[in-house]
């Protein structure tokens, strides 16, 4: 088996992990040995790793049983996540959902900015970028303030520029996992706007010259993969040095950067303690850039307008516009492209009532975020907290919860999501999670704050460190449920 761009290995694990799950139905103990033997990884090390990932299934036949139990589907009407063994299918859009991923639906585009605005052709951009040189597009990038859209809004720039200021070789690589659940905005983009995000990989790739690129993406967005790989395929010249398009396993946490980098050295996917950030060390020790899809197709717009979209005298609406995925109980879910900055309520009203039943919530960043109150629908969604509890844009996910919605059954999901998507790797996580479950399921709140707080500051990375905020919002702004 050849070296991938120079890689090792046990760069090929996952993607053959990927071709023995789809050949045979499931992943034998025989398969697993064999692609280990190949990649040369230790037998028990490749079986850990490989058990790690939800997606795969170890025993021939069965299935996953086809519902979903992320939190849209259940305030549509489906059981909780309790009573059926699959996990969120991603498509909150049409909630309640069964079965795998379709194409994204282009209706499902509510709301069109620059970015869903229909596919650009040609590669206009690219040429701009490629004829004012790396310095130069690094500076324009700098200069419009475009941020990480993943969630964390990092300037991505200074992130260019750390990883370049290395003086290695370097790798870059981008983040399509998706796996928070009430997200759809980079498999949207993926499969309706493939060019535009494509394009932007391409001024990225003709900037950094990173010596491999890869594209690491949900390994159920199985339309996204092919929509992205096909205009990859017929992209000629624009990338010489090729781009790796490696799908995942699955699991909430491997959209955390360090995991998605130990996935793809074929490691178990837990996160890396930091420092070394990525930019440091990241893939096999290179300085990496990882970025998501969203931020990657903004960079076609920067290089084909100027930076006109991106600027704004009002510093929260400035970096250009921010994908908002709306699910749960509202009229019209789907994509909605608004200002950063833009008020919650007017994210709301475009997205209506459902059945006549008033807005009661809003569960604003998903498992990761907190919950709203109505009274609460004028903050505008900004970068951070929308309130100090836990609230936040995150990556643009909100699910809405409407006056028939059991909003105590809720929180309870997003605990027990948190719980479940644990990858166990510290103790205030792995066991402080399911014993706030068990407190919340059993009405038990003594202690609870304190748990929370542990949880919350001991917790190696955000998924148990942002894990109470769904509950310590509810908790603030309706006590009446928990006492
Ligand atoms: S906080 Fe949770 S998900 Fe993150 S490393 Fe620790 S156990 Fe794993």
């Amino acid at each position: 088996m050849s070296q991938v761009a120079g890689l090792p290995l046990r760069f090929r694990f996952l993607p053959l992990l990927h071709e023995a799950h789809t050949r045979d139905g499931w992943l034998s103990r025989e398969a697993v040995e064999t692609i280990a033997r190949q990649v040369r990884i230790p037998l028990a090390e490749a079986w850990e790793a490989a058990t790690s990932f939800p997606e795969f299934r170890f025993a021939a036949g069965g299935g996953d049983g086809g519902g979903c139990g992320g939190l849209s589907c259940v305030v549509n009407g489906a059981p909780p996540s309790e009573s059926v063994h699959a996990r969120c299918r991603f498509r909150c859009f049409e909630a309640p959902v069964s079965g795998g991923e379709d194409d994204f639906p282009e209706e499902m585009i509510r709301l069109a900015g620059r970015l869903l605005a229909p596919d650009i052709t040609g590669w206009d951009g690219l040429r701009a970028a490629s004829s004012m040189g790396s310095a130069r597009a690094l500076d324009m990038i700098d200069r419009a303030g475009i941020r990480g859209r993943g969630g964390a809004y990092f300037p991505a720039a200074r992130k260019w520029r750390a990883a370049l200021g290395q003086g290695r070789p370097l790798a870059l690589v981008i983040n399509a996992e998706e796996g928070e659940p009430g997200v759809f905005k980079d498999r949207a983009v993926l499969c309706r706007r493939p060019r535009r995000f494509v394009e932007g990989l391409a001024i990225a790739v003709s900037v950094l010259r990173p010596a491999v690129t890869v594209i690491f993406i949900n390994g159920e967005a199985a339309p996204a993969r092919r929509s992205v790989e096909t205009v990859i395929a017929g992209a000629g010249e624009v990338f010489p040095g090729g781009v790796e398009v490696v799908p995942g396993g699955g699991g909430y946490v491997l959209g955390e950067e360090t995991t998605l980098l130990n996935a793809l050295e074929g490691r178990k996917p837990a996160p890396r303690l930091r420092p070394p950030y990525p930019v440091e060390s990241g893939l096999f020790g290179m300085p990496t850039v990882v970025n998501n899809v969203e931020t990657i197709a903004n960079l076609s717009i920067l290089f084909r307008e100027g930076e006109a979209p991106f600027l704004d005298p009002d510093p929260a609406a400035a970096g250009g516009s921010k994908l908002f995925s709306v699910s749960g109980r509202v009229a019209r879910p789907g994509l909605y492209e608004m200002p950063l900055g833009t008020p919650l309520r007017v994210l709301l009203a475009a997205a209506g009532e459902k059945d006549g039943a008033a807005f009661a919530a809003v569960l604003a960043g998903g498992p990761s975020g907190g919950f709203l109150p109505a009274s609460e629908f004028h903050r505008r969604l900004v970068p951070g907290l929308l309130h100090p509890t836990g609230a936040v844009t995150g990556s643009g996910g909100m699910v809405v919860l409407d006056t028939t919605s059991d909003l105590r059954a809720a929180v309870l999901e997003t605990a027990r999501f948190n719980a479940r998507e644990s990858c166990g790797k510290c103790t205030p996580c792995r066991e402080g999670l399911p014993r706030v479950v068990e407190s919340l399921a059993e009405g038990h709140t003594e202690g609870l704050d304190d748990l929370l707080e542990v949880v919350g500051a001991a917790s190696l990375c955000g998924l148990g460190q942002m894990a109470p905020g769904p509950i310590r919002s509810a908790r603030h702004f309706w006590p009446e449920l928990f006492s």
